[in-house]
């Protein structure tokens, strides 16, 4: 840092606000949460002043010190800690370090580079989400905090890994929450048809028309657990997105694999993909509920049936008409499988405990009147790692069937 950056640097401290927590006011169970709430921290008319997104100290009334991290008056989650001593710098040099430690993980863990490179809270950079493929990124910004950093992190990402293209994914709804707009823009680059190469696949993905990033990581180890099951099976790969499951079904040897989804664009990439690969899938448009009905009907009978949804609880009021489409899917889903089948249902919602997802997956196989041993229980790879004092954000449930 030369003179005049560190000049800077000390008059952006100087002006740095600081969050009380006031006595008592925060539970000592939730010490190390990288959350501190709006309930637990004096909201004077100075706190409500600042700017979503501010870069703050916090600190308890006896002086002891929270950290640094950054301020949103109007967000419940009123303070999201970025490190743990106050007066931290959070500039490009704090970004590369701790994106650095996020990819020093995944490179002890995948070969290749193609994986989430962070997952918000559980790689110590909460509102921040990226997914790497190879020298592109997919970056979401969520939270107000994160937001004011996008040029900090850009910096940080060039310095780390010079990306030759980075998109900013900034359209998914949660944004509103912290009163931020839905936009996507390359940042870097150009491109937004990409190769992932994923368990011995290269898939397709589209980065900028795609859903979320473009591509699920979240489902790698379970789709290479699907394929270990596949072959010589007919699949059908319900929610299939681009083929992620379906695909690598295929390769492994599958005798026929249906992917079911109601988005056209989706599944027209999953036929390139396969094509691409040298196998074949068919690719069915439909709503997944109606056709699973259809099928059932017209006696049509699958060995595995794979069913992964978007979030049927996208928040917590959602709890119990989400819990009964989850048992409802379930049912189904038991119903199209072939005697000696198996059978995986996901849950992507954070919004419903893994007990209760279990306990509606369970009791959809009774209400279908199939006996079935769960095989497989699985969440989200090594490249989501959860910050341990929020274990809810754990959101994927994984359960894997084999019925009579
Ligand atoms: N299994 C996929 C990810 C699924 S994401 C993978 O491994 O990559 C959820 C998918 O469900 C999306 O592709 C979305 O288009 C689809 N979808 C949402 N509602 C649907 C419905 N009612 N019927 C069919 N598909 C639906």
């Amino acid at each position: 840092m030369d003179g005049r950056a560190r000049g800077s640097y000390t008059a952006r401290l100087m002006s740095r606000k600081t969050i009380i927590v006031p006595k008592g006011q925060r539970a000592k169970t939730r010490d190390g949460s990288p959350w501190i709430f709006s309930n637990e921290i004096r909201m004077d008319p100075a706190a409500k002043a600042l700017a979503p997104g501010t870069v703050v100290n916090v600190r308890g009334e006896d002086g002891r010190a929270f950290g640094t991290g950054y301020f949103n008056p109007k967000s419940l989650i009123a303070v999201r800690l970025l490190a743990s001593d106050c007066d931290a710098a959070i500039d490009a040099d704090f970004f590369a370090q701790r994106l650095g430690r996020a990819r020093a993980l995944r490179q002890s863990v995948y070969d290749r580079p193609f994986y989430r490179l962070c997952h918000a809270e559980g790689d110590g950079l909460p509102g921040l989400v990226i997914d790497r493929f190879d020298d592109t990124l997919a970056v979401q910004t969520g939270t107000a905090g994160m937001e004011r950093q996008i040029e900090a992190i850009s910096a940080g990402l060039d310095r780390l890994l010079a990306p030759k293209t980075v998109i900013l994914r900034n359209d998914a709804p949660s944004r509103a929450l912290e009163g931020l707009d839905a936009y996507v823009r390359t940042l870097k680059g150009e491109g937004r048809r990409i190769a992932v190469e994923e368990n011995g696949v290269r898939y397709l993905a589209d980065l900028t028309e795609g859903q979320k990033t473009g591509w699920y990581y979240d489902q790698r180890d379970n789709r290479a657990f699907i394929a270990k099951l596949a072959k010589g099976k007919a699949v059908l790969d319900a929610y299939s997105y681009t083929g992620g499951f379906g695909i690598l079904a295929a390769k492994a040897g599958a005798k026929e694999v249906v992917c079911l989804d109601s988005s056209a664009p989706a599944l027209a990439l999953a036929e390139e993909s396969a094509r691409a690969n040298g196998v074949k899938i068919t690719p069915v448009k439909a709503d997944v509920f109606e056709e699973l009905e259809r099928l059932k009907t017209a006696a049509e009978r699958f060995d595995i049936v794979l069913a992964d949804p978007p979030p049927f609880v996208k928040s917590k009021k959602d709890l119990e008409p989400g819990a009964k489409a989850y048992r409802k899917l379930a049912r189904l889903a038991a119903e199209v499988t072939a005697p000696g089948g198996m059978m995986m249902v996901a849950s992507c919602s954070h919004n419903i405990p893994p007990e209760r997802f279990a306990q509606e997956c369970a009791q959809g196989l009774l209400r279908a009147g199939r006996r079935a041993a769960l095989i497989h229980q699985a969440g989200a790879g090594p490249d989501h790692p959860v910050h341990p004092m929020l274990p809810e954000s754990a959101y994927l449930k994984v359960l894997v069937y084999a019925l009579d």
